[in-house]
């Protein structure tokens, strides 16, 4: 990759953002907008607009009618591929403009950005239009004068709410799904991060997906998402974000219309290290990358260290020197490895998690500070927390930011006992040579994904949700288009 064109692409002005309904660009009802905030120095990068919940409706009513007369329900599965993939392809043409984009507005660093956005959506998008044609319906062992057929429909109108991390990489986990088996989408982006995605939303319509079959609407969660919720008309919601938003989306279902609500939420994931692990220097790199790799601002950071305590000294001492080494700094700069922190409100919650963890006992070992403040823009120090007890709020809550808590154990028992300690089960590591172990810890630890010898970098093939309060539902693998179809049965009376 080559920086000048990075520069060229971020020394652009930011187009003003509106809605895009029924394949039209519009703006708020009451013609609002909001400010759009970069990270990286606290400047006003353009404005998006700032929905109302009749924005939402209107949004909604779209995909109704789009799905009603089946523009895109009732196409050959082969013409939803072609447009799907020929998307996919826009996608990667456009990549560069798509992740500066995204991390002018969400604080990435560019080399993830390049990969986990555009790159990952794109190659989420295709996966899901390749499936499309390979789904059968089933037929039923039945008595000889009956044939019990199992149809798979469409749901009809999905409604998406999408976090800020990974707009375009998670959006793309339920965009394409949801797409791919007939469905008409309406799409709310991350208040913090929305232009991304409604950039890849434009490139559905290049790409000839029909208007209103795909719509999106920007603004706040407590006003167009909570209409989204409550709407009488989306059949499925889908949903990647914390925990409080996903109770109020399971409240906004039972108060109007009982819709399936599958939520991705947050995690408190276990790295746990023994010592007899492989490669202890290998396992201490990883770890820092698992826990620092986009300030911390992963689902499944590896962000509770459980450290063997005959190796912890030792440990420690290797993940700190390895997280050290990472430069913080411009996101748009191919040299740095941690770009900035979401918005001015997650920064400050960070440095007050800093501030408890303190006060409870833990021992800050790197970082805890916010640094470069001359810039503007919202950085913070990788940060090493010891003696973390088991319920501490550090070892409990989930941070969402560079903060690594550590804390000993003797046992195999023991580690399994801490790991599952938490409401949350989401991913979660064992650093082991002991083959038999390892299989124990994928078993013991109660988590969606468990690694071994290794953190992070699962791909589209495997699924990723959570069990506990880490969420009710997958995204990615062919489980996924389960959310999205209805089984139908004809019993037919031969
Ligand atoms: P958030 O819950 O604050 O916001 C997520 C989305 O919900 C945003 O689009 C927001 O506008 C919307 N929202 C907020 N209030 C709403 C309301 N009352 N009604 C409807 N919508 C509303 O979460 P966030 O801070 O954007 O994202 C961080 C969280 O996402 C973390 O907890 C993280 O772990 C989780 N996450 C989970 C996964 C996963 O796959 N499990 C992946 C990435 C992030």
């Amino acid at each position: 990759m080559d920086q000048s064109k990075i520069d060229a692409l971020r020394a652009k002005s930011v187009p003003a953002f509106a809605h895009l309904i029924d394949g039209k660009s519009v703006g708020a009802s009451d013609g609002a907008v909001t400010d759009i905030v970069s990270p990286i120095d606290g400047k006003v990068l353009t404005t998006a607009a700032q929905g109302t919940a009749a924005d939402m409706d209107a949004a909604i009513a779209s995909a109704r009618a789009a799905f009603e007369d089946g523009r895109w329900a009732g196409q050959a599965p082969a013409a939803r591929k072609k447009v799907l993939i020929k998307w996919a392809d826009l996608i990667d043409a456009h990549a560069l403009e798509l992740a500066v984009l995204g991390v002018r507005d969400n604080g990435t660093e560019i080399n993830m950005a390049l990969k986990a956005e555009p790159g990952s959506a794109a190659a989420t998008i295709r996966y899901y239009a390749e499936s499309l044609d390979k789904i059968y319906g089933e037929i039923a062992a039945t008595p000889s004068d009956i044939l019990g057929l199992i149809h798979k429909e469409p749901v009809g109108v999905v409604g998406a709410i999408i976090p800020w991390n990974f707009p375009m990489m998670i959006g793309a986990w339920k965009l394409g799904p949801a797409l791919a088996m007939g469905n008409s989408v309406v799409v709310k982006p991350s208040e913090t991060a929305s232009l991304s995605l409604m950039r890849m939303v434009e490139l559905a319509l290049e790409a000839g997906l029909p208007p209103g079959v795909l719509n999106a609407v920007t603004g706040e969660g407590a006003v167009v998402g909570k209409a989204m919720g409550l709407s009488m008309d989306v059949d499925v919601l889908v949903f990647t974000g914390s925990g409080a938003t996903g109770r109020r989306l399971m409240e906004y279902a039972a108060q109007s219309n009982m819709k399936r609500v599958y939520l991705e939420l947050g995690g408190k994931s276990p790295n746990i290290v023994f010592a007899d692990a492989p490669n202890l220097a290998q396992a201490a790199q990883v770890a820092a990358g698992g826990i620092f790799r986009n300030s911390g601002q992963v689902c499944v950071a590896g962000s509770r260290l459980l450290v063997q305590a005959s190796i912890h000294d030792e440990f420690v001492a290797m993940v700190s020197d390895a997280s050290a080494a990472m430069r913080v700094g411009d996101p748009l700069s191919l040299d740095t490895h941690i770009g900035a922190i979401n918005s001015q409100p997650q920064l400050d919650a960070n440095l007050g998690f800093v501030e408890t963890a303190q006060a409870e006992g833990g021992q800050v070992v790197l970082g805890g500070n916010r640094i470069l403040q001359e810039t503007g823009g919202y950085y913070m120090a990788p940060t090493i927390v010891t003696g973390v007890t088991p319920d501490a709020t550090l070892a409990q809550q989930e941070v969402f930011g560079p903060i690594l808590g550590v804390t000993p154990f003797e046992t195999e028992e023991d580690a399994i006992c801490l790991a599952n300690s938490t409401v949350y089960g989401l991913a979660g590591a064992a650093w082991t040579a002991d083959l038999g172990r390892a299989h124990r810890m994928v078993r013991g630890v109660r988590t969606g994904v468990m690694h071994i010898n290794t953190y992070g970098g699962a791909d589209g093939t495997v699924p990723l949700g959570g069990v506990g309060q880490s969420g009710n539902g997958s995204d990615k693998s062919l489980h996924a288009l389960e959310k999205y179809i209805n089984l139908k049965t004809a019993w037919i009376k031969l």
